[in-house]
Parts: structure tokens; sequence; C-alpha cells
């Protein structure tokens, strides 16, 4: 009763001092009370829960802009089952430009380097000309391009300034969310791509164990040996350690090896849908179980498949389950710019809750130059990449998507029924979407060789290794072309088969000498001595 009481007199006391310093600001005494009353065992939390509040009416406060236009529009919080005409769109687009501040008036004084007339003309012929040609699947080049020019010059890095941008942002977000079934609690960011997803998610979770289970001193994550190298690398930016463990004969992960491979030190689990290499979606339900049992994050990589996978499942195609349908999932990364079919520079982080996206953000509030926060790594955010992702999601529609999947699955299966046919050559594993890995299965087919076969006939071919063999994505500009790919392998494996020659010509030799090499690190010396060749105007 006693313990109550006083925790009633310092919620009290909590409140009051709260709403002062919120009102006077900051004083030296106020400081020292608030930072005395947090240590107490539950004010942190009705903190929060203050904060929130007064955080939630500062903000209608300065956003003015934004009200009229809210209300002008239903929110897009899924994807419109058809997809928008161009011309509405546009109409839109118009509309909600017309809102935003407009730097010509030479009323905002940062954030935008404006600069005159044809010097502009210039640059934006060079954007549009090198942004097109991805994967823009149904033709909505056009239409992408109209919104990456609106709002080329705006930046997102102060939500408060360019409304627009912050409404393309949250939609694209939700439109995501939902998609992957995601719940009203789902938060997310737009990054500039699936590195930044990975990288931020590794620091966010990195950072939530940090003042969730101080004890960690050497925090790990537990991934299979197919996770995307960007988890290497954050572990190395941060300073985690990476558990990668094996696959089993089906090139799935080993789950009995997976589950041993967690310690006292993990903190975060991770699997993929699919994994690159062989486009293998992972058992995220036994993984989800695995997270359950030692109450673990986990984070599901759909970089790749976040945007196919949905429709080749709603095309009654068999596929796993993988994404937050798997209560154990806790947050997904999904790249627009693969099958999203937006511009380069988009992709989607989310969140099972904004419980785990705080330990994400960074607030600076110390700098001359201002209050400083900032959600993910970069700090201007090009608005071009936030509206053209907005419109690629809207303009594509569920229809749109779903056309576009059924053609793709089309392709792949006659590929890989092809290729299984081709005498020598077979696919890796059962993959589940739209793409697959070609290995040899008869020694006298050297599978680099027939990779450089190919490539002196101007196919461009991804080599992979453990074991050797090649990586095809399927896409829109791959099916008028499928016939001519696959008379091509077929002659190719023929030249090779028994020509011994062929497994040393050209870079056959050299990347087979790499695969056979037991330790890497004089290649890791190779691949950067690459670079410094490679990135220099000598
Ligand atoms: C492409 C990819 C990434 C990395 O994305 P980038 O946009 O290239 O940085 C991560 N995971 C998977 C599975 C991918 O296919």
């Amino acid at each position: 009763m006693l313990q109550l009481l006083n925790h009633i007199l310092l919620s009290y006391v909590c409140i009051v001092t709260i709403s002062l310093f919120l009102r006077k600001g900051a004083s030296g005494v106020l400081n020292a009370v608030i930072k005395r009353i947090r240590d107490f065992p539950g004010v942190d939390t009705i903190i929060d829960v203050l904060l929130a509040t007064k955080v939630r009416d500062f903000v209608r406060q300065i956003d003015r802009t934004d009200e009229s236009q809210v209300a002008s529009r239903p929110v897009a919080v899924r994807i419109p089952e058809k997809g928008i005409p161009h011309e509405q769109l546009l109409v839109e687009m118009h509309n909600l430009k017309g809102r935003e501040v407009k730097l010509e008036d030479g009323r905002v004084f940062a954030y935008v380097y404006t600069s005159e007339g044809e010097h502009y003309d210039c640059i934006q012929r060079a954007y549009e000309l090198f942004s097109e040609g991805t994967a823009a699947g149904e033709c909505h080049d056009g239409l992408v391009g109209e919104f990456s020019r609106a709002f080329m010059h705006e930046n997102a890095l102060n939500p408060m300034i360019f409304p627009a941008l912050r409404k393309f942002e949250n939609e694209t977000v939700a439109m995501t969310a939902s998609m992957l079934h995601g719940d009203h609690n789902v938060v997310g960011l737009l990054t500039s791509g699936g590195s930044e997803s990975i990288l931020l998610a590794v620091k966010t979770y990195r950072d939530r164990a940090r003042t969730l289970f101080p004890h960690i001193t050497n925090p790990e994550i537990v991934a299979p040996i197919t996770v995307h190298p960007a988890f290497v690398k954050a572990a190395k930016y941060f300073d985690v350690k990476i558990v990668h463990t094996p696959l089993d004969d089906n090139f799935c992960p080993n789950l009995g090896l997976y589950k041993a491979a967690i310690t006292p030190n993990t903190i975060l689990l991770v699997a993929s849908a699919p994994q690159y290499c062989h486009g293998i979606v992972d058992p995220i339900d036994k993984i989800g179980k695995i997270a359950n049992e030692f109450g673990l994050p986990l984070h599901v990589d759909a970089c790749f498949g976040g945007f196919m996978l949905p429709w080749v499942e709603k095309l009654g195609y068999e596929v796993p389950i993988f994404d937050f349908r798997v209560a154990a999932v806790t947050s997904m990364s999904a790249d627009i710019h693969k099958y999203g079919f937006g511009l380069k520079g988009s992709s989607v982080l989310l969140y099972r809750s904004n419980d785990i996206r705080k330990y994400q953000y960074f607030a600076y509030s110390e700098w001359p130059g201002g209050l400083f926060a900032s959600p993910g790594l970069a700090g201007t955010r090009p608005g071009a990449n936030i509206a053209s992702s907005w419109a690629a999601l809207r303009s594509m529609g569920v229809d749109g998507y779903m056309r576009n999947a059924q053609q793709l699955m089309n392709t792949t299966n006659k590929m890989k029924s092809t290729i299984e046919d081709i005498k020598g050559l077979c696919i890796i594993g059962q993959p589940h979407m739209t793409s697959f890995a070609i290995r040899s299965n008869d020694p006298d087919v050297d599978i680099l060789a027939v990779a450089e076969v190919m490539e002196s006939q101007g196919w461009k071919m991804e080599r992979q290794q453990l074991p050797n063999c090649l990586h095809c994505s399927v896409l829109p500009h791959h099916i008028p072309h499928t016939d001519k790919f696959l008379a091509a392998l077929t002659q190719a494996a023929d030249t090779v088969r028994g020509n011994r020659e062929f497994s040393t010509k050209g870079l056959a030799g050299v990347y087979g000498m790499v695969a056979k090499m037991p330790d890497k690190t004089l290649i890791n010396d190779f691949l950067i001595q690459f670079f410094s060749e490679v990135y220099t105007t000598k």
C-alpha cells in the first residue's frame, strides 16, 4: 500500500516537473530533478506517455500546412487493387506539389540548393537518362519520371518542411506494411536501398540490446550463410559479431545448427525471403519458433522478394509463410527498387512496432546549428526517390503487380524446366519465385566455362560459389529473349562438354582458382586493390 502511494506521489511530481519543463524550458534545477526521477522504477514509462502527448500537441502546432492536405484525400494505407491511371496520379501530384513551399519564392534557407534555369534542365536530363532502363515493369517510366522531376530538389531531412514528402513516405511504408500482412502497429522508414535498411536494422537491434541487456558486451547475430553480405557489412560497421550457419542438402538452412549457434550473447536472428543466391525462402515459421523459444527478435530480409513473393503466393504457387503473419517476425526489409519497380535508391524497413524502431533514431540537441535528428543513415534524403516510390506502388496497383508476377513466373518456369533438360545442367534446390541458380551435374561440364562461353557471346553471367553456379533474376526485359537465352545456354553446355581447355580459358580459370582457395583473405585484399584500381580517373 505504501509502495502504491509512493508511486502515485512520484508520478505526480514527475507530471508537474515535465509540464514545467515543457512550459518554461530547461532550468538547471528542473533538469537535475528530471534526471533523478527517471531512475525510479516505472517513472520512465510515465515520462514516455507524457512525452508522447506533448509531442503530438507540438506537431499539431507546427504542422499548419498538412491539415488541409490530409483532410482532402484519404490516406493510402494499401496498394490500390487497380493501378491508378497516370493522369489521375499526375493531378494528385500537382495538387500536392502546389501546396509545398515554393523554392523560387526564396523563403527557405536550408535543405535545398537551388540554381537557375539551364543548369537544372541539364542535370535533370542526365538523371532521367540514367534512371530509366531499370526494372520498370509496367512501362510506368514516364510517370515515375514526372514525380521524381517534380520533387527532385526537395529534401526529407526535416519532415516538417515538405509535407508532401512526409505523406509519400508514410503512405509508402503503410502500403508496404499491409502488403506484408503487418497490422496498424507496424511502422517503418524509407531508405536509400536494401543495404541501408539492413545496416539500420542491425544498428537498431544493437542499440536495443545495449539498453535492455546491458550485460551483453559482445553482441552476436545468427544468420544462414546465404544471408546478404550487407549483414556482414553491418556487423563490421557496428561492431557486432555475425555467426553464419550452413545449409542442408536442399539448400535450406540447417535448423539444428542454426539453433545451436545461439548463445547468451545473441541479440538478433536473421532469415531471408528469399535468399538472393538461389532464390529459396528460408523456413521463416520454423526460425520463428526458435526465436520464440529464446525470446529473440527476428529480422526477415525480403529486400529481394518483398515485392514479388506476395503476388506469387496470390497466384497460387506454394510459398512458405514469410512475413508478419509469423508472430515472431519483428522487422522486415523490402526493396522498392527491385521488384517494386521504382527508381534506384528506394527500400522499406519495417518494424512490428515503434518499441523497436525508436532505437533506430539519432538525436543530438547540442549543435549550435540547432536541434538535429535523423531517422536513418543519411542526412539529406532525396525527395525524388520518395515521391517516385509512392507513385510506383500506386501506379502498379495489385493488378499490375499480379500481371507482372504471372508473366515473370511463366517465363521463370519455362527457363527452369528447359535448363533441367539441358544435359549436364540443373537448377539448385526448389526456388520459390522469379530467380534461380544453374549448376552443373556432370563433371565434364564446368559451369564457369559455360559462363565464359556465354560471355563471349555477349551474355552477362552472374557467377556464384560454394557450389559454383550462375544466378538469374528474371525480369520483364528477359521475356522476349527467353528462347535465345535458352538456345545459347544449351549450345554453351555442349561446347564445354568434354573440352577441358575451356575450364582454364579466360576468366573461368581465375574464378575456378578463387573458388578452390581455402583462405580468402588474399581474395579480400585483391578485391580492395581492384576497387582502388577501378575508382580512379587515371
Ligand atoms: C539486393 C539485396 C540486398 C541489398 O540491397 P541493395 O539495395 O543492393 O543495397 C539485401 N538483401 C537481399 C536478399 C538482396 O537481394
